[in-house]
């Protein structure tokens, strides 16, 4: 199964991308996860996409298209893949459809999260994470068992730099202009789910799609 988690940052695509990757054991491809992980291991893709991502702007196209080529070359992909913060631009949308075409593959779906920009600066202001193993959390909708600390690790947990409410502004901003056109890109697959209902409900809706 291929499927493209489309919606914007803070609508749950990750939390919904896990529990979709688990059931059906599929990668789960994060562009914004293999940056991260390069900016700690302060490798040079790291380097180079720390300031756009520190002020919420796009990583440049050639960064992310060369690092999903390489990420696609691992075994695990042959199974599948759940990609999420993936394509971004028109330009990487075109590039991945050059990318499926010459491995001979196909999406089977693109769904898209809705959730109106409101409501995401509230929730991002929520969102912690654990710097150690990346463990998302929301003060209101998935509390840590214990106060600020990671259930899996026992670290104390953090907001993102990027998560700060000026900095949550400007990625909507791009959000608007440089991805939603995407949604048009796609209009003749894409599926809409509301994201502003609570997780469990929006996951049953991916899997109606899913399944469907
Ligand atoms: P995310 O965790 O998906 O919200 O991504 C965090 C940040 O990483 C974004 O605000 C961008 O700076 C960068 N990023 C992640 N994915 C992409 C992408 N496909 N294209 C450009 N920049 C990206």
């Amino acid at each position: 199964m291929r499927i493209i988690l489309l919606g914007p940052p803070g609508c749950g695509k990750g939390t919904q991308a896990e529990i979709i990757c688990k059931s059906f054991d599929i990668p789960h491809i994060s562009t914004g996860d293999i940056l991260r992980s390069n900016v700690k291991r302060g490798t040079e893709i790291g380097l180079a996409a720390k300031e756009y991502m520190d002020s919420g702007r796009l990583v440049p196209d050639k960064i992310i298209i060369d690092m999903i080529k390489d990420r696609f070359l691992e075994a695990d992909c042959k199974k599948g893949f759940l990609l999420d913060g993936f394509p971004r631009t028109i330009a990487q949308a075109e590039a991945l459809d050059d990318l499926l075409q010459k491995m001979n593959i196909f999406l089977d779906y693109i769904i898209n999260i809705d959730v109106p920009d409101e409501e995401i600066i509230d929730r991002i202001s929520k969102r912690m994470s654990c710097s150690n193993c990346g463990e998302v959390y929301n003060l209101i909708f998935k509390k840590p068992k214990k106060e600020m600390t990671c259930d899996s690790c026992g670290l104390k947990l953090h907001q993102r730099d990027d998560d700060k409410e000026e900095v949550i502004r400007n990625r909507l901003e791009v959000y608007r202009k440089q991805t939603a056109p995407l949604i048009e890109y796609y209009k003749l697959k894409i599926k809409n789910v509301d994201g502003k209902k609570n997780i469990n409900e929006v996951t049953k809706d991916i899997l109606n799609i899913l399944k469907s």
